[in-house]
């Protein structure tokens, strides 16, 4: 389970509220990328969790493929490649990594977007 800070909740809501019409993942505006990768960018979230399985959130970014996809079974071969090479990377600097499928409701963007979570130990 994830939660966040009562700020971050509201701002959050407030976001939910005005949908950009444009997806924000396939334009990012002024939204800086934490790291960029060939077919990936590594966004910090803008709306990060506080809590996830009940421990503290020390940083939240988030793996987005520069595609607009929804499912990880329109990536191509080379996307695929990619991701998995981008959770390795993470998974070693101590990230867990997290996604959810199109029909989670809690899922607020449709394009496709892996969490990557380092939690406090
Ligand atoms: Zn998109």
């Amino acid at each position: 389970m994830s939660s966040r800070d009562p700020k971050i909740i509201a701002a959050y809501d407030t976001y939910k509220m005005n949908l950009p019409k444009e997806c924000p993942f396939c334009v990012l505006g002024d939204r800086s990328i934490a790291e960029a990768f060939k077919h990936f960018n590594i966004l910090y979230a803008l709306f990060p969790y506080s809590r996830w399985d009940d421990r503290p959130v020390k940083h939240h970014l988030m793996a987005v493929p520069k595609r607009h996809h929804t499912i990880f079974e329109e990536f191509s071969d080379k996307e695929a490649r990619e991701l998995l090479h981008i959770m390795t990377v993470y998974e070693k600097r101590g990230y867990s990594v997290y996604a959810r499928a199109p029909q989670d409701t809690t899922r607020s963007v449709s394009h496709q977007h892996t969490h990557l979570l380092l939690l406090e130990r």
